[in-house]
C-alpha cells in the first residue's frame, strides 16, 4: 500500500505492508517562491514530477511487484488554487494557503458579504488561505486571467486529472475551499455566486473513499504500476494525520507541534463554531474532523535559537548535542509559569483562536528578576498557551477531552511534552507515528477497499512511545496564569492593527 502526502515543502511516499511496517519511503522537496511578502506560489509542474518521482523511487527500492501494490491512497495539503485552460495548462502558478493577496477579500467577505453564514455552512474559517476569497481576489485583480480560465483546481485535482484526465475533488479538499457545504455535500450555490463562478469551473465532488482505475497510456509505466492499480482520492493531510496518529474516537484531541501547530479531533457530523474560531472538513460522510490550525509552533523556537541563543549554540556544537537539547536544560532550571512572564508567540500573525494576521507577539511581566532562562521557557509555555486556547474554543464544542495525542518536532523535548500536559490539566501521549499523513492515507485505503470497516485498524499499525501524566502543582500554576494570557491578547486586539500598520509602512509595503 502506498501513502502520497503532497505538502507544502516536498511530497512523500511511503510504501507500507498490509501490518503498518514501512518498507520504503522516498521524499522530494521544491520550493515557495514568496518574491513578496504576501505571495507564496508553487509550480504545479515541480510538484507533479516530485509525485512521479518518489512513487517510482519506492517501487523501484521495494522492488516489490507491481502486481502486489493493493493501491494507492493521497493526502494532499489545503487551499491551494490553480487556473487551468481548456486543455489543463495551468494559467497561474498553485497559489497556496501561504499566499494572502486576498487578505483585503477575507475582510470585505467577513465584513459585508455574510461570511459568518457561509462559514457556518461550508465549515472554512473567513481567511485569505481560503480558496473562496483567492477566486474574488483574481476576479478583482485579473479579470482577464478569470474569464479564460476554465477551471480553478486544487494541486490534488491537477494531479488526479494528470493521471486520469478526469477532474475530481475529494469531499476532504473541497470542505476546505470555503465553497462546498457540509450538509448537502455539494457546491454552496452562494458561495459560487460570491465567487463569481458555476458549478462547472470547479471540479466534481466525490467520497475521499472514491476508487479510480484506468492510468492513462504512458502514466502506469512512469510510475512503475500497472495501468490497473487502484488509486484513492483520499483527503486532506491534516484530517489524515488525524487518523494517521491513532485519534478518531470521540474525546481523543490530536496536537500537533512542528513548524507549525494544530489541534484536531474527530466527530461524526459535520459542527461548527458559531464563534468562527475552529474549521470542520471531513474525512468521510461519517467522519468530521474540527479544529484550528496555528501559525506559531515551532518556529517560535527555532527563533529564539537563532537569534538568542549564539553562545548555547556554539557549546552544543562542541559537545556534539542538539542546541533545542541545550536550551530547553537551560529553561528547565526555572519553575512552571516562569515567574510570572508570559510570551504571546503571535511573530507570524495567528490563525486561530484570534484569527488576526496583525496580532503580534510580545513578552508580558518583565522585571530585573528575569533572565534569559525565564525568556527562553516562557516561549516554550507561550506556544503552549496559544494551543490550549484553541482547544478551549473546541470545547465548548466537544466538551473536556479524555486524552491528548501529541506529535510534531516539540515532542523530542520531555520538557516540552510535560508542560503541554501541564497546561492542558490533560493525558499526553506520543504515538509512535512517522509520516503520519501517508499513514491515515492507507488506513482510509484499507477502509475504501473494503479490506476493513473500521478504523480501529490504525491501533495495530502504531505503537506509542511517552505519556505523560499532568503534575497537579504546575497545573494549578498554569491555571493562574491563563486567563491574565487571555485577556492580554483581548486587550491589545486594537494595538496590534497600529503596530502592524507601522510595521508595514517601514517596511515600505
Ligand atoms: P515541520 O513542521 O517543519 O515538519 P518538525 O515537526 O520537525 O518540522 O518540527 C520542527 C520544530 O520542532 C522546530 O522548529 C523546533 O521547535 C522543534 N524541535 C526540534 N527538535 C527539538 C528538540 N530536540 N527539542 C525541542 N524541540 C525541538
Amino acid at each position: 500500500m502506498i501513502g502520497v502526502d503532497i505538502g507544502t515543502t516536498s511530497t512523500k511516499a511511503v510504501l507500507f505492508e498490509e501490518n503498518g511496517r514501512i518498507t520504503a519511503q522516498a521524499n522530494q522537496g521544491y520550493p515557495l517562491h514568496t518574491p513578496s511578502p504576501s505571495v507564496a506560489e508553487q509550480d504545479p509542474e515541480q510538484i507533479l514530477s516530485a509525485v512521479f518521482h518518489t512513487i517510482s523511487t519506492v517501487m523501484k527500492d521495494s522492488a516489490v511487484h507491481p502486481d502486489s501494490v493493493l493501491f494507492l491512497s493521497f493526502s494532499s495539503a489545503m487551499h491551494s488554487v490553480i487556473a487551468v485552460d481548456r486543455t489543463g495548462n495551468p494559467l497561474t502558478p498553485c497559489i497556496t494557503w501561504a499566499d494572502n493577496r486576498s487578505a483585503a477579500c477575507a475582510a470585505r467577505l467577513r465584513d459585508e458579504l455574510g461570511g459568518h453564514e457561509l462559514y457556518l455552512r461550508t465549515g472554512t474559517p473567513i481567511h485569505p488561505m481560503s480558496p473562496l476569497t483567492k477566486l474574488m481576489w483574481l476576479g478583482e485583480e485579473q479579470p482577464e486571467l478569470f474569464r479564460q480560465t476554465d477551471k480553478f483546481i486544487s494541486i490534488k485535482e491537477y494531479i488526479f486529472a494528470k493521471l486520469f484526465g478526469e477532474y475530481v475533488i475529494d469531499y476532504s479538499i473541497a470542505s476546505s475551499t470555503g465553497m462546498f457545504n457540509l450538509q448537502q455535500l455539494d457546491w454552496d450555490a452562494e458561495a459560487l455566486h460570491i465567487a463569481g463562478i458555476t458549478a462547472e469551473r470547479l471540479s466534481k465532488p466525490v467520497p475521499t473513499t472514491r476508487i479510480m482505475q484506468g492510468l492513462l497510456p504512458g502514466m502506469a509505466e512512469q510510475l512503475g504500476l500497472l495501468p490497473s492499480t487502484p488509486f484513492i482520492v483520499g483527503a486532506t493531510d491534516g484530517v489524515l494525520s488525524n487518523l494517521g496518529v491513532g485519534a478518531i474516537k470521540p474525546g481523543v484531541v490530536a496536537a500537533t507541534i512542528g513548524t507549525s501547530g494544530a489541534i484536531r479531533t474527530v466527530v461524526d457530523r459535520p459542527l461548527t463554531d458559531p464563534k468562527g474560531r475552529i474549521f470542520c472538513y471531513a474525512l468521510t460522510e461519517k467522519h468530521w474532523v474540527i479544529g484550528g490550525p496555528v501559525n506559531n509552533g515551532g518556529l517560535l523556537f527555532r527563533w529564539v535559537r537563532d537569534e538568542f541563543a549564539a553562545s548555547e549554540v556554539e557549546t552544543a556544537k562542541r559537545l556534539g548535542i542538539d542546541p533545542y537539547e541545550v536550551l530547553t536544560r537551560i529553561a528547565e532550571q526555572v519553575p512552571p509559569g516562569s515567574n510570572g512572564l508570559l510570551f504571546h508567540p503571535y511573530l507570524t500573525g495567528e490563525r486561530a483562536p484570534l484569527w488576526n494576521p496583525d496580532a503580534r507577539g510580545s513578552f508580558f511581566g518583565l522585571t530585573m528578576n528575569h533572565h534569559k532562562e525565564h525568556m527562553i521557557r516562557s516561549v516554550l509555555e507561550g506556544v503552549i498557551f496559544n494551543m490550549y486556547t484553541v482547544l478551549l474554543a473546541m470545547e465548548e464544542q466537544i466538551g473536556r477531552p479524555a486524552k491528548i495525542h501529541a506529535t510534531g518536532g516539540f515532542a523530542r523535548s520531555s520538557l516540552w511534552r510535560q508542560m503541554m500536559a501541564d497546561i492542558f490539566d490533560q493525558e499526553v501521549v506520543i504515538p509512535e507515528s512517522f509520516e503520519s499523513s501517508c499513514l491515515g492515507a492507507v488506513v482510509l485505503g484499507l477502509y475504501a477497499t473494503g479490506r476493513t470497516d473500521s478504523f480501529d485498524i490504525v491501533f495495530s499499525m502504531i505503537g506509542s512511545t511517552h505519556q505523560h501524566q499532568p503534575v497537579k502543582e504546575h497545573a494549578r500554576v498554569y491555571k493562574q496564569l491563563l486567563p491574565i494570557y487571555i485577556s492580554l491578547f483581548r486587550s491589545l486586539e486594537s494595538q496590534y492593527q497600529a503596530i502592524a500598520e507601522f510595521q508595514r509602512e517601514q517596511a515600505g509595503e
